[in-house]
């Protein structure tokens, strides 16, 4: 193990001159670290929707260009004004140099997207990664002048994946052979400021690894650096019992396991992107989520000794889930309809986790997808289909078996009067998922929230 840190920052993070100053003043805490930077806030969001503008109105995706381009100018100059020397004019210089830069990209893209009346996969991740060529660029150029050798690394020669643009695989081999380069630059006192969510394929063509794919990329480096800690700094003190914006007493974690935050992430909880902590429960690196607001508070460390044994350890929730149920056609063998219908989520890369099932019939609850239509109209070749839109998914996750009885038996009490459209429990994975329609879902959020975590209930759990 080395004693490099890997820290991640996130889009509020990236947010304004302030925060920018809070990330450099923690950074100048470490030795020896690698930064990975988000796009500013809202800026990848922006850029998507200049792409999708840009189809049919040119004009107004040149617009939105322009915001784009006038945010980061006014975060360089106000970060920048405290520092009235030479350093800091060159710095500003160079800034707006790559702002115009990443922006003359953009708006090549946008030309072409207008053109040809099309966006292809490949042109949609060029687009939605310049929020994070910008913002490390830009940190990179900043940190410097605040006094810490941060130094610019473009993800692409780092992160070398396969082409499945959108949600790329990563190419491991090629990422621990490239991580070399940082390991050099780290040993001559630099400290490398890398943008997330990007990389390249073996073509040399730009692709993403998927939505909130920053946290995947620290992770990533961390492995493959084989470094002491990787640690997610963002706007909440750790992973909380759940969302501290809709539970106000939900409380800061102060260990959880790696599987246990893997599916915290899969059912919902935004905090962390569910792919992240795979490589770092690899090769068994802690990973810290903290707060940038609160850097002395210990936030959350998820490691692989973790294992809850005792109380529930969180609670997560899905808005906008459908449930679909395939009823078998009487001339179909059971296994062979089953088969048939598994095979059709998959090939819609659907993972399917929340299923109830008899011989006859199979209900699935999931996220509603984008292509859910056809992928209805798919299963209509199986079978007959209904499906019950607006939903929730209340998910509880990790916890003793001995505890299960009294847990359930609060659970169901505190959702008295809420029809539940399905119910899956894992003995082995320790979790039991709930659906139910989505009008009432974060009331009863609260309300179990409560019935497991508040003190005068939890001491006898
Ligand atoms: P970043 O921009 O740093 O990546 P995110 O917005 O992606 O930040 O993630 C942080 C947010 O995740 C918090 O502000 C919080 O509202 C939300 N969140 C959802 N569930 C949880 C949870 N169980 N614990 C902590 N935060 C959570
Ligand atoms: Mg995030």
């Amino acid at each position: 193990m080395t004693n490099i840190h890997v820290l991640k920052f996130g889009g509020t993070s990236m947010g304004d001159e302030d925060t920018w100053r809070r990330v450099l003043d923690i950074a100048a805490r470490y030795e020896q670290l690698v930064i990975v930077v988000s796009a500013t806030s809202r800026t990848t969001r922006q850029l998507l929707a200049a792409a999708d503008t840009a189809l049919d109105n040119y004009e107004e995706s040149l617009e939105i260009s322009s915001q784009i381009r006038s945010r980061h100018e006014t975060l360089i100059s106000r970060f920048l004004r405290h520092f009235d020397d030479y350093e800091s004019t060159d710095a500003r210089e160079r800034c707006l140099n790559w702002i115009e830069k990443q922006v003359s990209d953009l708006n090549h893209h946008l030309k072409e997207i207008h053109e040809k009346k099309r966006i292809n996969n490949a042109r949609k991740d060029a687009v939605a990664s310049i929020g994070e060529q910008l913002s490390s660029g830009l940190f990179a150029t900043c940190g410097a002048v605040y006094g810490l050798n941060t130094t610019f690394v473009d993800a692409r020669d780092i992160i070398k994946t396969d082409s499945d643009f959108g949600h790329a695989n990563p190419d491991l081999q090629q990422i621990d052979e490239q991580v070399k380069k940082l390991t050099k630059q780290i040993e001559q006192h630099s400290i490398p400021v890398i943008g997330g969510y990007y990389g390249e394929n073996d073509g040399g063509e730009l692709t993403t690894l998927g939505f909130e794919g920053s946290d995947y990329t620290a992770s990533l480096i961390g492995a493959a650096l084989n470094c002491k800690a990787i640690e997610i700094w963002t706007d909440v003190s750790g992973i909380f019992t759940c969302d501290p914006r809709v539970v106000e007493d939900a409380v800061s974690i102060p260990e959880i396991s790696f599987r246990e935050a893997t599916e915290m992430a899969y059912f919902g909880a935004r905090v962390l992107h569910p792919s992240t902590l795979k490589p770092a429960a690899q090769k068994d690196i802690p990973v810290y989520v903290r707060n940038i607001f609160e850097p002395d508070h210990p936030g959350t460390k998820i490691y692989s000794k973790a294992e809850s044994n005792g109380p529930v350890r969180a609670l997560t929730f899905l808005e906008d889930v459908v449930i679909i149920t395939v009823n078998a056609p009487s001339t179909l063998m059971g296994y062979h309809f089953l088969s048939n219908v598994f095979q059709t989520l998959e090939r819609h890369h659907i993972t399917v986790d929340i299923v109830t099932t008899t011989e006859a019939s199979v209900s699935i609850a999931l996220e509603r997808p984008d292509k859910l239509e056809l992928i209805i109209s798919e299963l209509e070749e199986i079978g007959e289909v209904t499906q019950t839109k607006q939903q929730g998914l209340i998910s509880l996750i990790g916890f003793g078996l001995s505890n299960v009885e009294s847990i359930t038996n609060r659970v169901f009490s505190s959702i008295k009067g809420e029809p539940l459209s399905l119910i899956s429990f894992s003995r082995d994975k320790r979790n039991l998922n709930l659906v139910l329609p989505e009008g009432d879902l974060l009331d009863t959020v609260r309300s179990i929230h409560h019935s497991l975590f508040s003190t005068e209930f939890s001491s006898e759990l």
